[in-house]
């Protein structure tokens, strides 16, 4: 594609610098569209000390299922730099502004996840989303994990004090 597609994606994904699409592939036939981010720095501060300027020492490749664009399934793949430190001394992956650590959801994939969970039994968000039951329910553990280290209760939608109740959500968010 174009230059211009990719600037308009860039801008319509809400990346900023480093971050830049380098590549857009839309597939018509599988219904889905594949975007190649790139980082385009070649020093990055330390994720783990925060000293700036430091080298990168090698990038992993990673994917992200995104928000569909329309009928389209919406993928992000980037090589993500890992950072080697001269101040602190270790090597580590640099963080992605649209996605938490470790997660192959982006953030807004997440947050529509999340929201469809509190309106639907996980079993039919996941078939929504055309995601496993058992991601969704890794994400769902991750949030009220947070919100119970919070205190604040609001990510919780239902909580089994007993055993007898404890059953009688589980069928329900089962179901
Ligand atoms: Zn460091």
């Amino acid at each position: 594609m174009s230059i211009a597609v990719e600037a308009l994606f860039t801008t319509a994904l809400g990346l900023q610098a480093p971050w830049v699409v380098a590549k857009v592939d839309l597939d018509t036939a599988k219904r889905r569209i594949d975007f190649e981010v790139s980082c385009d720095a070649g020093k990055l501060p330390c994720p783990a000390c925060g000293v700036n300027g430091q080298g990168i020492h090698d990038r992993v490749k990673r994917s992200w299922r995104h928000l569909d664009f329309f009928q389209f399934e919406a993928w992000l793949h980037a090589e993500v730099p890992r950072v080697d430190c001269s101040a602190c001394g270790k090597t580590t992956q640099a963080e992605v502004p649209w996605a938490r650590p470790g997660s192959g959801f982006t953030l807004l994939f997440e947050a529509l996840a999340l929201s469809l969970c509190q309106t639907l039994p996980a079993a039919q968000a996941a078939a929504q989303l055309r995601v496993r039951s058992k991601r969704l329910w890794r994400r769902i553990a991750h949030y009220v994990g947070i919100a119970r280290r919070r205190d604040a209760m609001t990510g919780v939608r239902a909580v089994g004090i007993d055993e007898t109740s404890l059953k009688a959500t589980s069928n329900n968010w089962l179901s």
